[in-house]
């Protein structure tokens, strides 16, 4: 569980707004689902999971 910095939210993973960008990187975005501000990005290659917001 985390909470969000912006607006205070308590957020578990499972309801974090996950958003893919870019086509070879594979790159996540994490956004807070009340307030829809960026909490961080995450990069994973070829399925794994390298990085956590
Ligand atoms: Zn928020």
């Amino acid at each position: 569980m985390a909470k969000c910095p912006h607006c205070d939210t308590i957020i578990s993973l499972d309801s974090l707004h996950k958003e893919v960008r870019g086509a070879l990187k594979k790159e996540v975005m994490y956004s807070c689902p009340s307030c829809d501000k960026v909490l961080g990005f995450a990069f994973f290659f070829g399925g794994m999971l390298t990085g956590r917001p």
